[in-house]
């Protein structure tokens, strides 16, 4: 069994300082409400074995609930080993007011994702950042230029958010659909877009790109969030909803029948875990290796 694997199946949800394989290494842990399910140890573990940085980097898993962050975020102030994290639901805004930087695309978005923990003469800064929205941008960046785009997003929760400020970076022309048309119009104030219900959903025919961003897919009982009669050959699908119990999504196989390109949840996945490596690190990320990691 690789190392990789050992620290994968190893994870612990307590404090963490009598582990001895993490001893003098660099820590960096997800922080989520059911770390459980979580890919992300297994794709940053086999990131760090393929770069040769497993001797000085381990990743691992904390399953932390709402009343716990706050405890556990002290400990990785006061824990010298501790050099990144990757912030999961509950914690992306609750995170916020905890950290003592944040830069400008998380504040825009509204979450951090990813914490970044410096020392200088011991003294630790913690950086909160987004790649949430990198991971939106790369694999369309892959599959088209935005720019002057018509993009469609079908939602108004917390990727909604990133996938609006990740096209908008790129220079597309956005409109914002939600089953609660606030929701969208306030998002549509907040960041310059159309916004509107999934009334209007109809109107996706003329779109270029559609990325879906509702909680719609989780569940193998759930509707599909966007009629298949819209769904054209030309489109561009990305739908974000990602289970590793269930990773193909009746959205995406719906969308592949109709002839569309189609990019799958797990890519977001990949995308913000490779620029999440970069900040860990320092080091350009084996993109193949962590893609094979979280298949
Ligand atoms: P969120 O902030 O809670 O937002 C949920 C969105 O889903 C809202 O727009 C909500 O509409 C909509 N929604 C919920 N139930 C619905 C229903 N029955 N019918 C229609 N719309 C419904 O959640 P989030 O954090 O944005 O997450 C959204 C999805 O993105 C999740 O499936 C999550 O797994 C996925 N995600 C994937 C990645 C990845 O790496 N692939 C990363 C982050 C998130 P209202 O405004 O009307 O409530």
């Amino acid at each position: 069994m690789s190392r990789c694997e050992r620290v994968t199946m190893n994870r612990y949800t307590n404090s963490m300082e009598n582990e001895p394989k993490i001893a003098g290494r660099n820590i960096c842990a997800v922080i989520t409400a059911n770390a459980d399910y979580s890919l992300s140890p297994a794709m940053h573990n086999s990131a760090y074995e393929a770069t040769g940085l497993a001797d000085r980097f381990v990743y691992v898993a904390r399953s932390t609930s709402a009343d716990e962050l706050n405890g556990v975020i002290q400990e990785v102030r006061s824990n010298e080993n501790y050099k990144g994290l990757s912030i999961g639901v509950p914690h992306k805004q609750t995170i916020m007011p905890l950290l003592d930087v944040i830069d400008d695309a998380a504040k825009k978005i509204g979450a951090v994702n990813t914490v970044v923990i410096n020392r200088d003469n011991g003294k630790p800064t913690l950086s909160g950042f987004n790649t949430d929205w990198i991971g939106i941008r790369e694999p369309l960046r892959q599959r088209v230029d935005l720019k002057g785009k018509r993009v469609a997003i079908v939602g108004a929760g917390g990727a909604a958010r990133a996938a609006v400020y990740a096209v908008l970076q790129e220079g597309a022309d956005v409109k914002i659909y939600n089953r609660t048309l606030k929701h969208a119009q306030f998002l549509g104030v907040e960041f310059g877009c159309q916004a509107g219900s999934l009334d209007e959903l109809s109107e996706i025919v003329d779109a270029n790109v559609i990325i879906h961003a509702t909680k719609l897919g989780m569940s193998k009982d759930d509707p599909l969030p966007i009629p298949a009669e819209f769904i054209q050959p030309n489109h561009v699908l990305f739908d974000v909803v990602y289970d590793r119990r269930n990773p193909e999504t009746d959205l995406a196989k719906a969308a592949k029948q109709k002839g569309a390109t189609v990019i799958e949840g797990r890519e977001m996945l990949l995308w913000q875990g490779v620029e999440q490596f970069r900040l860990f690190t320092g080091h350009n990320a084996p993109v193949e290796v962590m893609r094979e990691a979280i298949l």
